[in-house]
């Protein structure tokens, strides 16, 4: 692509550059259409389709409408549809194959935490991490200061040229295309993440900023040829990236490496690290502009500020769980958080394992056996020990798929941790449960 960024460009998906003014006209069309299919301000609409300018053109086009969005990840099952779609009282499903009513499904009306949708923009599903996934409700001003804090943070601007391989159907991929179009950047977007893909996208259209998560940076890594030299900052959230990984890739790309951390919940990064200070590897950065961080009981992180979710869909008890009675959510995430370097996401509450009068973040574990040679992925989860109460346990995939050497992964452990965080037991497995985004389910490992 020639050195004149693509200024007019809103788009580019695999069907080629969408100008902006025709993405405008057809978000037009679209709300017209929605409208004539019965859908209204606050009515709701599943949405489910692949990364592309249909998702993007029907997403805006809810918005026009003032209807509320359901997005779905794309390789979603009919009978998964259909759950979301009767939970969120949708009645329209949007997918590849045209608008549609959604299949009756037998379950109970939800109850909605707040008596009028209107101010909603979206009901999104979590990850599923920890549990069965979510419907968290984010407001049309939460959604938009998603996008914003990005592009205000990251200094985004018409000259940028952001790729994005992440799913559109998750927060943090409908984030980076909302910070993309309120900057007038134009959004690179892969269908999906692979290698290859983002090896090409780079070569071709000489991004100034990528998005990813610390899996994708990892596997990237490894690949021997990668056009960087157009990026100025790498954008990664979703999971503890760890300073390593951080500098690795700062150092194999010449950009910025500017972390973040967000959930469904807030409809984006609580904190983020600007691309023009990247000051402390390995950290999240300072909390957004209009967000309040700080350490409740256990070091859990409770965030406050005007994106804080109202509540999840018909889901009272859950709702009560995260919010406080002063409105701050309690993220089950245990961290950090000093003037200095921001905020530090150390691990999941529920998952710090306390091993005979220490603390043991799982995540530190993992990330040193991660970078063992023969290993492809890994959890490390509590087990029970007579002595110290839990003691850590490892899982572990290899790329082939077998096991591997024990002893020489736990001397790899010994060399770079304390005794007290080396695993007391390594069961070797074919691969680990993961989430639709990658995210290893540490819950649904075997018992
Ligand atoms: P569920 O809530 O259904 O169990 P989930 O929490 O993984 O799933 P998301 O909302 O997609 O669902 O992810 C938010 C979580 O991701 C955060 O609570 C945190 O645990 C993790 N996370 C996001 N960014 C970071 C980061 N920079 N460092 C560490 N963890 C992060
Ligand atoms: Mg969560």
């Amino acid at each position: 692509m020639s050195s004149r960024r693509h200024t007019d460009i809103a788009l580019i998906d695999e069907q080629g550059p969408l100008p902006r003014r025709t993405l405008r006209a057809a978000v037009t069309d679209r709300a017209a259409e929605l409208a004539a299919l019965g859908l209204r301000p606050g009515g709701r609409a599943v949405l489910c389709r692949p990364n592309g300018r249909r998702w993007i053109t029907d997403h805006l086009a809810l918005a026009e409408l003032g209807a509320v969005g359901v997005p779905l990840n794309a390789a979603s099952a009919p009978d998964e549809i259909r759950h979301a779609a009767a939970d969120s009282g949708a009645t329209l499903v949007l997918t590849a194959e045209g608008p549609g009513p959604p299949p009756p499904d037998s379950g109970a009306p939800p109850r909605s935490p707040v008596a009028d949708l209107t101010d909603i923009a979206t009901i999104a599903y979590t990850s599923g991490t920890t549990g069965r996934p979510k419907g968290a409700l984010q407001t049309r001003h939460a959604v938009r200061l998603g996008g914003e804090n990005i592009a205000r943070r990251l200094a985004l601007g018409p000259g940028d040229t952001v790729l994005s391989p992440l799913p559109l159907a998750h927060t943090y991929g409908t984030n980076v295309l909302n910070a993309a179009l309120s900057a007038g950047a134009a959004l690179v977007l892969l269908t999906r993440f692979t290698e290859e893909a983002v090896a090409e996208a780079l070569r071709r259209h000489r991004p100034t900023v990528l998005a990813g998560v610390p899996t994708m940076y990892r596997r990237l890594l490894a690949h021997p040829e990668l056009p960087l030299e157009s990026l100025r900052c790498s954008l990664s959230a979703g999971q503890p990236a760890g300073e390593p990984l951080a500098r690795a890739w700062q150092e194999r790309s010449g950009a910025v490496f500017a972390e973040g951390w967000g959930m469904t919940e807030l409809a984006g990064l609580a904190s983020l690290t600007p691309a023009d200070d990247p000051g402390h590897p390995g950290t999240a950065g300072p909390p957004v502009p209009g967000a309040g961080v700080r350490t409740g009981e256990g070091g859990e992180l409770l965030v406050r500020g005007p994106f804080v979710t109202p509540g999840y869909l018909g889901a009272p008890e859950a709702t009560a769980q995260i919010l406080t009675p002063g409105g701050e959510l309690r993220t089950g995430d245990v961290g950090r958080v000093t003037d200095d370097s921001g905020v530090t996401v150390l691990d999941r509450l529920k998952d710090v394992i306390l091993c005979g009068g220490y603390t043991v973040y799982p995540a530190e574990v993992e990330r040193v056996i991660s970078t063992h040679p023969s290993v492809a992925a890994v959890a490390v989860t509590a087990m029970p020990d007579a002595v110290r109460g839990e003691a850590p346990q490892a899982w572990i995939a290899t790329a082939g798929g077998g096991a591997a050497d024990e002893a020489a992964i736990l001397a790899h452990c010994r060399a770079r941790l304390a005794p007290y965080k080396i695993p007391r037991r390594t069961t070797f497995l074919p691969e680990l449960p993961t989430t639709a985004g990658g995210k290893v389910a540490r819950g649904r490992l075997p018992r």
